[in-house]
């Protein structure tokens, strides 16, 4: 609960961002709040028992920023998922739709090893097409999503529907 209007007071609203009709939420204040952003990684991580949880999955980019420190606390490994193009050994794609055109995302194919337990970690959930995008390359390479976790579900975009079959928790829904 306080969590919840502590999260509210940090992320500001950026009408028109990336293009007019959008109100982007933007976590930078909130990531420099040393108490907020500690509370948050907190919060993430604390659902998990750390014994439970291999690898922690970042999704680029602002996805590293929290994932990161989540990994450290569960004496998890920390993996990328990012945007097509930007990793270097052969990867794993998964391609889904925008309002115009498609997006692909990508992971290394030896990033996990078949059987780890992985948990996903973003800022925002959406619409969900990157979420599940995610948990498709994580599936292609034998994990186990067993979370995933965002700072902020913006509830009227659905994406929770897109991701029914794995364990969500959001620490603030608008
Ligand atoms: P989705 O695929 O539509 O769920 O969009 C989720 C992705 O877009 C996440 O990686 C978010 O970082 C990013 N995103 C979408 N909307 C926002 C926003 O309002 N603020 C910050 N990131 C956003």
């Amino acid at each position: 609960q306080n969590l919840t209007a502590l999260i509210e007071q940090c992320v500001r609203e950026i009408p028109d961002y990336p293009k007019p009709g959008v109100m982007f939420k933007d976590i930078t204040p909130l990531l420099a709040d040393p108490k907020a952003f500690a509370a948050v990684v907190e919060a993430v991580a604390g659902a998990y028992e750390p014994s439970a949880v291999d690898y922690v999955i970042g999704l680029e980019a602002r996805g590293f920023i929290l994932a990161a420190p989540v990994a450290l606390e569960l004496a998890a490994g920390f993996v990328p998922i990012r945007k097509a193009g930007k990793l270097p050994a052969r990867t794993f794609r998964e391609s889904y739709d925008l309002e115009y055109g498609t997006a692909t995302i990508e992971m290394h194919t030896d990033a996990i090893a078949p059987g780890s337990r992985v948990l996903i970690v973003d800022d925002v959930l959406a619409t969900g097409g990157t979420g599940r995008a995610a948990v498709e390359l994580v599936r292609r390479a034998g994990g186990t999503v067993v979370g995933f976790s965002v700072l902020m579900e913006l509830a009227f975009l659905k994406g929770r529907e897109k991701l029914s079959d794995v364990e969500l928790r959001t620490l603030t829904t608008v």
